[in-house]
């Protein structure tokens, strides 16, 4: 792609190690490489390998392109992912596909292993629905076990109902329920390595970035399962973290499920808060709608193993996709995945001791942010912003807008 303005005469930043790059799918590749040329490469002497994980590749490749890169993010540290399709029934069609390949981010995920972060990129001008909301929330989502591995079943009529664990030793039974007539019945698990190593995560992200960790389930109800999230976060707080904390001023914080809501909703933001699966997976829809819009969620697995990988947290926008293909005008948001790879370059450039790189990131970023406070932005944007006279820019065009601002401000 080509800009009609003179590049500006400035020396590029140059990078020691590449970031892993992680192409993906539909309107995002789109803007992914729209991102590079008009925003990295002219500033960056970009660096990185390159991973297609775009859907027509993962077929090509059985999916072997999907664990190369996430072996690639343990050998390089930081990598930056597009959005990417989770194939359906719909995609096994559109693509012609061999197989339905599991989803890049849950195979990421189960090599890399960690959590994932999710934070709202606040602007002034949209204004969150809960006004006292003045710094972001981060929500730090457990991403194994419970209902999303669980076991069901639609019992048919009267019987007995029980938990039932055997080993070497023999069997350990306990009675779920006496059925009069038809039920349901729901087996979950979760395992104390994983836990473990999700309350470290969260730990240490609280830790590097400064923040109150708030962590909160039901262990007055579920004195075993619950409680043992709670006791395992308390343990490893007091043995790895309590002294680190304590010398950077921030706190970890415990409190029940339903307190913490209601602790959340009067807040004013400014902190993470570690969640079950699937408490973080209801909360952090609330949360990211409550922010505004999901198109200004940023995403980071941070795994156990000292690596990170940057993403937005929403889709391939498929539906905007559409409408390119078809020659119509389509303004997507990038911001979100303009801030992956200031999050990756950022990172990388800490890890670097690049102090250039991490400014320029940073000064991307405001930039962003200027950029929609100055009225300029897109579609969804304009939706729910306060800003008077705004003008709402084609994908292409706001980024360029980005551009425009960045120079000013560099
Ligand atoms: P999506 O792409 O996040 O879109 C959800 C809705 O949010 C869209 O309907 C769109 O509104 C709006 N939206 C999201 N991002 C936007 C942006 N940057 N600019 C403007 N509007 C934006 O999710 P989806 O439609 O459920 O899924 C589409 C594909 O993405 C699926 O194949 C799914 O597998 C994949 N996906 C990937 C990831 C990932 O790689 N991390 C995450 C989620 C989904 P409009 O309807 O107005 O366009
Ligand atoms: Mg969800």
């Amino acid at each position: 792609m080509t800009t009609d303005r003179k590049e500006i005469p400035m020396e590029k930043i140059m990078m020691k190690t590449p970031l892993v790059e992680m192409d993906g799918d539909e309107m995002t590749r789109i803007l992914w490489q729209m991102i590079k040329d008009e925003l990295i490469t002219p500033y960056v002497d970009l660096k990185t390998e390159y991973y297609d994980l775009g859907l027509e590749n993962r077929n090509k490749t059985s999916d072997q392109v999907t664990v190369d890169s996430a072996n690639a993010t343990l050998k390089y540290g930081v990598a930056v992912k597009c959005a990417t399709i989770t194939p359906n029934a719909a995609r096994m069609e559109e693509y012609d596909l061999k197989e339905m390949w599991k989803s890049p981010n849950g195979t990421i995920r189960a090599i890399l292993d960690g959590t994932v972060f999710r934070a709202p990129i606040l602007v002034n001008g949209i204004v969150p629905y809960v006004q006292n909301w003045t710094k972001p929330i981060t929500i730090a989502r457990h991403a194994y076990g419970d209902v999303y591995k669980n076991c069901e079943m639609k019992i048919p009529g009267a019987g007995k109902a029980e938990l039932v664990f055997t080993d070497e030793k023999g069997e350990t039974r306990s009675l779920i329920h006496e059925f009069k007539g038809p039920g349901i019945l729901q087996g979950i698990h979760n395992t104390e390595e994983s836990i473990s190593s999700f309350a470290r995560s969260c730990f240490s992200y609280a830790y590097e970035t400064g923040q109150d960790l708030w962590f909160s389930t039901k262990d007055t109800i579920s004195k075993k399962y619950d409680h043992t999230f709670k006791d395992i976060f308390a343990e490893i707080y007091e043995n790895e973290y309590k002294a680190k904390f304590e010398e950077k001023g921030i706190t970890y914080f415990y409190t029940l499920i339903d307190d913490a809501v209601a602790r959340v909703v009067r807040s004013e933001g400014g902190f993470i808060w570690a969640l079950k699966n699937y408490d973080g997976d209801v909360m952090s829809d609330m949360v990211a709608t409550a922010y505004g819009d999901l198109s200004m969620m940023t995403s980071v697995l941070v795994s156990p193993k000292g690596v990170y990988e940057y993403e937005a947290a929403h889709g391939t926008v498929q539906r905007l996709y559409y409408k390119h293909l078809k020659g119509e005008e389509a303004s997507t948001n990038s911001i979100a995945t303009i801030f992956a790879w200031t999050g990756a370059l950022k990172k990388r450039g800490e890890l670097d001791g690049i102090d250039s790189l991490v400014k320029f990131a940073e000064t991307l970023e405001k930039a962003c942010i200027k950029t929609v406070e100055d009225g300029k932005m897109t579609k969804s944007l304009s939706l729910i912003s306060t800003c008077k006279n705004h003008v709402i820019l084609n994908s292409l065009d706001f980024i360029k807008a980005i551009r425009e601002t960045l120079d000013s401000l560099l």
